[in-house]
């Protein structure tokens, strides 16, 4: 497989590891941004009382049966947030210093969170695995942010993964037939 070389952030790129049922997700949620966007900011006004739940539940049913190793598209288009803990304990696995980490990978957003110098990220493997899977930043452990609590609060960064995550994408699709 080729990585995405340039504007991997581009819509019209989808790497030739991702399967077709997760392109069409992410397709149809390109089509449908205003309606997305408009569904879900009135979640964020008029939650249900079971929003958190049906969240939890549409994700679990996905991800039984659709595998991100067919997928990445997080890992090629969108950089985690690095915390300090995060730099320690993967700077430890690589038995390199912290501020090594820093110098070869990362770099300070414009909100003082580091993050990846490049996408994809550095650590993903051309066989979609993670290479530092078991000590991977916490950001990476909670994507795509669908089992948190108090989920109405974060409508705006759904919105956004309707258009990186093909999950999002199809747990919006299943939400807006149910609501
Ligand atoms: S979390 Fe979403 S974008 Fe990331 S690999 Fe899984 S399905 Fe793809
Ligand atoms: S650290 Fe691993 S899980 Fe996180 S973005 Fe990189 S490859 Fe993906």
């Amino acid at each position: 497989m080729g990585y995405c070389q340039s504007n991997c952030r581009d819509f019209d790129f989808l790497c030739k590891r991702m399967k077709d049922f997760f392109k069409a997700l992410l397709s149809k949620a390109q089509s449908k941004r205003k309606e997305n966007k408009t569904f879900l900011q009135r979640l964020a006004k008029q939650p249900p009382r079971n929003l958190d739940k049906m969240f939890a539940g549409e994700t679990q049913e996905f991800f039984n049966k659709h595998s991100c190793l067919d997928c990445a598209n997080c890992c090629k288009t969108t950089s985690p947030i690095f915390r300090d803990v995060d730099i320690d304990r993967i700077a430890s696995h690589l038995k390199i210093k912290p501020g090594e980490m820093v110098a070869r990978y990362l770099h300070m957003d414009e909100d003082r969170h580091y993050v990846l110098n490049s996408s994809p990220c550095v650590f993903l493997g051309e066989d979609n695995f993670c290479s530092i899977y078991h000590v991977r930043p916490q950001a990476c452990r909670d994507y795509p942010h669908t089992e948190r609590k108090n989920i109405y609060q974060v409508m705006d960064l759904a919105y956004h993964n309707t258009l990186v995550c093909p999950a999002v994408a199809g747990i919006v699709e299943k939400l807006k037939k149910v609501e």
